[in-house]
């Protein structure tokens, strides 16, 4: 067999980081970590660290009192120490697992630095996608999709000529309000948006699940690992996440992936791409009734699918402000310090007031991102 592949996690003590780490505890001889971050908890990032006899750690966030690094391993500090770890000259790999636009520099980093990219972080690709995209052409690295749906469309997409792509549709699972009417979702507090009916994922991500951003992100990174135009990306309500996307040809086969609702799926496929090697989770039973329902999206009662649609159309620097207007909202909803429905609100009216441009690189995206996170804090105060 040939050597370990040499792995970078970033966000290791999060739920993605869990979920990968299930797979690289399986698979010891093909995968060998080598550098882990955290953004805050020291004694998580010690814990794998010692476990997996890792070298180079990150903590993202510049906290004052830090205990010292366990044996001999050398502990980055801050956003700039989290870049240095993802560019690691030693890895093959970085897993960018950490959660909203702080993953943009850091996968930028990776590529430059050579590393091919596996990317449960969607946030990067909405707010940077374009110059993500360009600089991994340039580089020569490969970007590997470990959101779900966009593993499943990748390997769907194996061996299909491109001209033969009609339509890729990404499935949701409507969340834990999917039935719920908009009087109703008036109401609902950051405990019962955190109580997700099928998946178990860090708090940000739960949230955009219930609103239903997380999907309209989703159709925005689809954008940019696939190459298709908005009209040809499309939703559908499936509730038992199983299928985890699917992608329609030109002569109308449907062509789907489906696993149980686990991330080692796809963090597994990503991680040891092009190879496969027995799961670490039970795969599907089909000795038991399967429910495989699909239902249209409620573009109504979910306004963050329509606004996150309507700035993928906009274009230009709209996804980057969708998504900091979104992440500033999500915050503050899950602090109690604002409803679930002026999660919308926000965005829209942080979408509204922006001047609308091109950005140019990746300061443009940079300044447009602070920006519209100004100006989501003022809409938090009105
Ligand atoms: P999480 O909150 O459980 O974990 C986030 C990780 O990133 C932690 O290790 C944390 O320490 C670190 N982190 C937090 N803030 C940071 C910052 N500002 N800079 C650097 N590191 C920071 O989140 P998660 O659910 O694991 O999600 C991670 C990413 O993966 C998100 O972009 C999410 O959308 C995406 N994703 C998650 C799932 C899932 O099942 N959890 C599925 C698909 C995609
Ligand atoms: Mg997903």
């Amino acid at each position: 067999m040939s050597e370990a592949k040499k792995v970078v996690l970033l966000g290791a003590t999060g739920s993605i980081g869990e979920s990968a780490l299930r797979v690289l505890r399986a698979h010891p001889h093909r995968l060998q970590l080598v550098g882990i971050s955290a953004h805050s908890d020291a004694q998580g990032l010690f814990a794998i660290a010692e476990e997996f006899g890792v070298k180079d750690l990150c903590l993202s966030e510049k906290v004052s009192e830090v205990p010292p690094a366990p044996g001999n391993a050398t502990l980055r500090r801050g956003p700039r120490g989290l870049e240095e770890l993802a560019a690691l000259h030693e890895a093959d790999i970085t897993l960018v697992a950490v959660v909203g636009s702080a993953g943009l520099l850091p996968t930028l980093a990776a590529i430059q630095g050579g590393n091919d990219v596996i990317l449960a972080n969607k946030e990067a690709l909405v707010v940077g996608g374009k110059f993500v995209m360009e600089a991994a052409r340039e580089a020569g690295v490969r970007i590997l999709p470990a959101d779900s749906e966009h593993n499943a469309v990748f390997q769907c997409l194996q061996g299909v000529p491109e001209h033969d792509v009609d339509r890729i549709i990404l499935t949701a699972s409507g969340g834990p309000f999917r039935e719920f009417s908009l009087e109703q979702m008036a109401s609902v507090t950051s405990e019962e948006a955190l109580a997700h009916p099928n998946w178990s994922m860090g708090p940000k991500i739960t949230v955009d699940s219930a609103t239903m951003a997380n999907k309209g992100l989703e159709l925005i990174e689809a954008h940019w690992l696939f190459g298709l135009p908005a009209e040809r990306l499309d939703v559908v309500i499936h509730p038992p996440s199983l299928v985890h996307s699917l992608v329609r040809l030109v002569d109308g086969c449907v062509l789907a992936q489906l696993t149980p609702p686990s991330m080692t799926f796809a963090l597994q496929h990503a991680l040891l791409y092009p190879d496969r090697a027995s799961g670490v989770d039970k795969s599907l039973d089909f000795s038991e009734p399967l429910d495989l329902s699909f239902a249209p999206p409620d573009l109504q009662r979910f306004p963050c699918l329509r606004l996150a649609r309507e700035a993928m159309q906009t274009e230009g620097i709209a996804p980057t402000v969708f998504n900091a207007a979104n992440e500033i909202a999500v915050d503050a909803f899950l602090r109690n310090r604002i409803g679930f429905l002026d999660i919308p609100a926000i965005i829209e009216a942080t979408l509204n007031d922006t001047q609308h441009r091109d950005p140019k690189n990746i300061e443009e995206i940079l300044s447009a991102d602070s920006e519209a996170r100004r100006l989501a804090m003022e809409k938090l105060r009105d």
